[in-house]
């Protein structure tokens, strides 16, 4: 706590921010901490931070003119010791400012809204014999006599003239007590459920991970099993040892993957309250959880990425789940990976961290082949279900079939769909792409509808509740649309256009569409099976959580009949009516301009191959171009290891992660000149400075127009750094920004991706 004299270092959520000093206003001597949240004048204007130290006055320089901060906010919330020498971490590793790491990392954000401060007071025993200034005397009769019992603050002020100042006087004085208001009881735990006798490869791998849990220590442990292999039973066994001796655990899992039913598996173990954390949780809600979590109310907490930092005390043990998922990455700065900061967090704490999935991610396996992770394969189903036979049907056979019709649903799909509408099980089918059509395309000179912001090719999108007036000749390619039935939309800004009558280039007025998304697929499948309920599930369809929560009920109960989706529908889904699964057209990601296209294809195809025959026996049916692409045809026969094999020898060959590390620098300017010079600049600044001995070994490629050139209206240059080791990139791309040489323009903007997942 602070002493008279005392400097509060805050630092804000601004790029490159250095943490400032401020000295502290009378009122607040003695009442800050670093983890306290603050607002502070910069410049003209306020902004709130963190303060992160307490510094002797002595200590800054006597020549600097402080400015005192002005008021703390988000009263009795902190964030804690732990968690703020972790965000120190990130920020070097990120090459971001602590500010930055922070503001991902606090519970609440930064924000400065008034949150309901969650502390009572009450009179103390034997306030009378306290000596009280009249005012103070007035406020502890108010409260002795309140017939509510302990009072909030804003119910004490509003019955008597007081202050928080007057109130912690007569809190030192022993005149007044402060108590955590009770907190909102969580739902009430589902029956309980009975823990299934464990197959062998199950006991294996908890006997390998419990005597880090029971010392504990850390270790990383990659858990490969299939789909419905059980690995959840293996963290549900691992958390209950963590449990039973007081401990607390952590679980990430994908947003999407946040079902109440994965939240009710745990919950019906556990018998107790789980804490549920994702991003669309409100602040109210969030500030609960925090408090619930701090007072040790909550002690297994399931969540999405930005549950990484929850302050969970004791924590014993780290599971992430789907450990693969490009989802766990940030796309904006910090631009951290959830993984890599809990395997950090894990490590400081000196606890396990088990990563769990199907199809690991190239890293952590070649990190579990070298020794550095632990490797545990669950290699079969519980009930001996086996996986699904998947059959791959070749779209270029179906076409060459009968050329006239460029139908999506093969006469295979068609006929896999009707059975399983007749026996009354359910159909999911996936299409990584949403809208109606890919494309729109003049047949004439071959114009094709662009975002005018962006360098993104529109897609076509049906107006809903218009689209019914349907041709006659049901899956018969759909020829142009009438424009008032239609418009364009641009999945990268979300900008939309109307859907233009005539090219805006030759005048031609019979524009193409091309290609298949989701809402094409469902009309053309509303055609086939009109009895059928179809339910669509895509990020258009979705209508946010509570939307998502209410077309996943459909599905459970079995009222969906044909559950048609993106990669929404291809994770963590239990559904065990589902005995088909179709995949419409598995090149969809092939051919992105990203390194990693191959590997998301497969795991992908391998994750939604997995949501059926899970206590059912299931059908996997495949549409492809390109049979014979090994991405496809090893997914097909269920190949992890065979890919793995195969793929990491291209990388060694390209020279890819993970043999190599890479951070990718993007600079992007409205004007591509002022891009196109400050990626120059800075990439000779790095070469130069990469010449030198201890930045030996350091390779500057580019800088060249990013894959995506230009994203809301900004030229974008890349650069990539590669070497052996993150760090050594990340200490040579800091010296070539604090070089004298180096100077970003105001309109140019910089932005740095250390192990990047998404090279467009
Ligand atoms: P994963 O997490 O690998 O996808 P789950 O843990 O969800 O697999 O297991 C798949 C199904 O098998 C679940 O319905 C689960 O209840 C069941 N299961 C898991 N372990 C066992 C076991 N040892 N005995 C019987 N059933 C099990
Ligand atoms: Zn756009």
């Amino acid at each position: 706590m602070t002493r008279p004299g005392s400097v509060a270092s805050v630092v804000l959520n601004r790029p490159f921010g250095k943490a400032l000093s401020y000295s502290i206003p009378e009122e607040l001597q003695g009442q800050l901490a670093p983890g306290h949240l603050v607002e502070v004048p910069i410049g003209p204007r306020r902004d709130t931070g963190c303060v992160v130290a307490l510094e002797d006055r002595s200590r800054v320089d006597p020549g600097i003119r402080l400015r005192p901060l002005r008021r703390r906010v988000a009263d009795g919330y902190a964030i804690t010791e732990e968690i703020l020498r972790l965000t120190r971490w990130m920020a070097d590793y990120y090459c971001c400012s602590w500010g930055e790491a922070l503001a991902a990392a606090s519970v609440i954000g930064f924000s400065d809204t008034c949150l309901p401060r969650r502390m009572l007071y009450r009179v103390a025993e034997g306030w009378r014999d306290v000596t009280l200034t009249p005012r103070q005397r007035t406020v502890a009769a108010t409260l002795a006599d309140s017939a509510l019992g302990p009072l909030p603050m804003a119910d004490l002020a509003a019955a008597v003239k007081t202050t928080t100042a007057t109130l912690r006087r007569m809190q030192e004085s022993g005149a007044v007590e402060e108590i955590p208001a009770e907190l909102p009881a969580g739902p009430a735990p589902p029956p309980a459920d009975e823990p299934p006798e464990l197959l062998p490869d199950q006991r294996t791998a908890l006997e390998a991970i419990l005597p880090a849990v029971q010392k504990p220590e850390f270790a990383v442990y990659l858990l490969h099993g299939v789909t419905g292999s059980g690995k959840t039973e293996v963290y549900l066994r691992l958390i209950q040892e963590v449990m039973d001796h007081g401990g607390t655990a952590l679980c990430l899992v994908p947003e999407i993957a946040l079902t109440p039913q994965t939240v009710a598996r745990f919950s019906s173990r556990f018998r107790q309250e789980i804490g549920v954390f994702h991003s669309q949780l409100s602040r109210r809600e969030k500030r609960v959880l925090h408090e619930k979590i701090i007072r040790g109310h909550i002690r297994l907490v399931i969540g999405a990425r930005s549950a990484t930092f929850v302050p969970l005390p004791r924590l014993g043990l780290v599971v992430i789940d789907e450990e693969h998922e490009s989802s766990y990455k940030q796309s904006d700065a910090p631009r951290y990976h959830a993984r890599d900061v809990s395997i950090m967090r894990a490590k400081r704490l000196g606890v396990p961290v088990v990563l769990g999935s199907a199809t690991p991610s190239f890293e952590s396996m070649h990190n579990a082949l070298s020794g550095k992770y632990r490797l545990l394969e669950l290699r079969t189903r519980p009930a001996g279900l086996m996986l699904p036979p998947v059959r791959l049907v070749s779209m270029a056979d179906v076409t060459k079939a009968d050329p006239t019709r460029l139908t999506m649903l093969s006469p295979d799909l068609q006929s896999a769909i009707r059975e399983r509408l007749e026996r009354g099980e359910q159909s999911l089918l996936f299409l990584n792409r949403r809208g109606f059509s890919n494309f729109l395309l003049c047949p004439s000179c071959k114009w094709v509808a662009r975002c005018d912001e962006d360098d993104i090719v529109l897609t076509i999108h049906r107006r809903s509740g218009r689209g019914r007036r349907v041709p006659d000749e049901p899956e018969l390619f759909p020829g142009p649309l009438a424009a008032e039935d239609a418009f364009l939309k641009c999945h990268f800004c979300s900008r939309l256009y109307d859907y233009p009558a005539a090219c805006p280039k030759c005048g031609e007025t019979s524009l193409t569409p091309v290609g298949s998304g989701t809402q094409r697929i469902e009309e053309a499948l509303r055609r086939v099976y009109p009895e059928a309920d179809i339910l669509r599930l895509d990020q258009d369809s979705a209508g946010g959580r509570q939307g998502f929560l209410k077309a996943w009920q459909r599905m459970v109960s079995g009222e969906a009949q044909i559950i048609l989706g993106t990669q929404m529908i291809a994770k963590g889904l239990h559904l065990e009516r589902v005995t088909l699964v179709g995949v419409v057209l598995a090149d969809v990601g092939l051919f992105v301009p990203d390194f990693r296209a191959e590997e998301r294809t497969f795991s992908l195809l391998m994750q939604v191959a997995g949501r059926t025959g899970r206590t059912n026996p299931g059908e996997v049916l495949v549409q492809t171009y390109m049979p014979h692409h090994a991405a496809v045809r090893m997914a097909a026969e269920h190949d992890y290891t065979g890919f793995y094999d195969m793929e990491m020898a291209r990388r060694r060959r390209m020279a890819f992660p993970p043999w190599h590390r890479l951070v990718a620098v993007t600079l992007s300017d409205e004007n591509l000149q002022r891009a196109e010079d400050a990626a120059r600049r800075l990439s000779g600044i790095l070469r130069r400075l990469g010449h030198k001995d201890r930045h030996a070994g350091i390779a500057v490629l580019g800088p060249r127009p990013a894959p995506i050139e230009r994203i809301a209206g900004r030229c974008r240059q890349r650069l990539l750094l590669r070497a052996a080791t993150t760090p050594a990139i990340v200490r040579l791309l800091r010296a070539a920004l604090a070089d004298p040489q180096w100077r970003l323009g105001s309109t140019t903007r910089l932005a740095i991706d250390v192990d990047p997942q998404d090279l467009l």
